[in-house]
């Protein structure tokens, strides 16, 4: 049995769902996760969570997960698992069962200003337990419901599968649905990003994302050194960006800072051992070497100018 009490959450159910993994495993969101995974179910006070971080697009995120099982190697959001008293940002998910009630509370009180929420800003929204729980759903009901306007990224073609209600929200108010796609080879992002959908799959999704009235967005990023940096990859990826009729696309570097750059070096080490000496001389901090970083970024400004891909998305955003 299962046990333990995650701190600061008013926990009211626990489960152990080792047998889970008969019906999640076997399909295409979970595929290379580990069969062994913990679900625990919380009830929280509330859904939005105000961020102390200004400068951005949001003032306030929606998560309803903690924990992530699309596993990437270079998560920076693992270190936010540990205050709750979970080890395995990767295989001990909690899951806010009643944030769509909290949300239609918060949303509906006449302080609420309908500020831009940002969903899934610590963990994908859409990541292998969504299939069961099916909680994007409500939410996005509760926002229509609300016009509400909101910004989504994931890493999942499951958000196909609310097309229907993000096309709804998006005839009323802004919404914004980015697709995050780090490399073009499926070997690769098998092993960076074990849990989330193929890159081609989530190059499709947005495609049909753009079908919808939300505006979209790629996001390359983080930029995989040595793995997915060369002038082809990203040549590919910056033509699927335009290809997928993209909005807008955003790029970033790989940062390994604190405990996240041990853990991502252990990984290459033993995955790509190839490529460990380079990364050790390419990354003495935790961001890589500047020479490094302008020689990418003027090769992508080139590759947008090629296919003519916008790399602004404050353009859009409500006034
Ligand atoms: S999708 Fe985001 S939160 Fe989930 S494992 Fe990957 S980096 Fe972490």
């Amino acid at each position: 049995m299962w046990l333990y009490k995650p701190s600061g959450l008013d926990m009211v159910r626990r489960r152990d769902l080792a047998g889970f993994s008969h019906y999640q495993v076997t399909g295409e969101l979970l595929r290379n996760v580990s069969e062994v995974m913990q679900v625990t179910e919380i009830e929280v006070g509330s859904a939005l969570h105000e961020l102390k971080r200004r400068g951005l697009p949001y003032k306030y995120d929606l998560n309803i997960y903690r924990g992530c099982t699309n596993g990437c190697k270079y998560c920076y959001a693992v270190k936010s698992h540990s205050y709750l008293g979970l080890e395995s940002f990767n295989q001990e998910v909690v899951v806010k069962t009643n944030i769509a009630d909290r949300l239609e509370k918060e949303l509906s009180s006449t302080n609420w200003k309908k500020e831009i929420i940002n969903i899934g800003g610590v963990c994908d929204s859409y990541q292998a337990l969504e299939k069961q729980y099916q909680l994007m759903r409500q939410v996005l009901k509760v926002m229509i419901k609300y016009k509400n306007p909101i910004i989504i990224s994931t890493k999942s073609d499951l958000i196909l599968r609310d097309l229907d209600l993000l096309d709804e929200l998006a005839g009323h108010t802004y919404v914004n649905a980015a697709l995050s796609i780090t490399s073009a080879d499926e070997n690769i992002a098998k092993m960076v990003e074990p849990g989330a959908s193929s890159p081609y799959l989530r190059f499709k999704a947005l495609r049909e994302i753009d079908k919808t009235k939300a505006y979209t967005g790629f996001h390359l990023m983080p930029i995989l050194p040595f793995l997915a940096d060369d002038e082809a990859t990203l040549e590919t990826l910056v033509s699927w960006a335009a290809e997928a009729k993209a909005d807008y696309m955003l790029t970033g570097m790989l940062y390994l800072t604190g405990g996240i750059k041990s853990r991502y070096l252990s990984f290459i080490k033993q995955y790509y051992p190839e490529y460990f000496a380079s990364y050790s001389t390419l990354y003495p901090k935790g961001g890589a070497d500047k020479d490094y970083k302008s020689k990418v970024h003027g090769y992508l400004s080139k590759m947008r100018l090629k296919y003519n891909v916008n790399n602004r998305y404050s353009k859009f955003l409500p006034k």
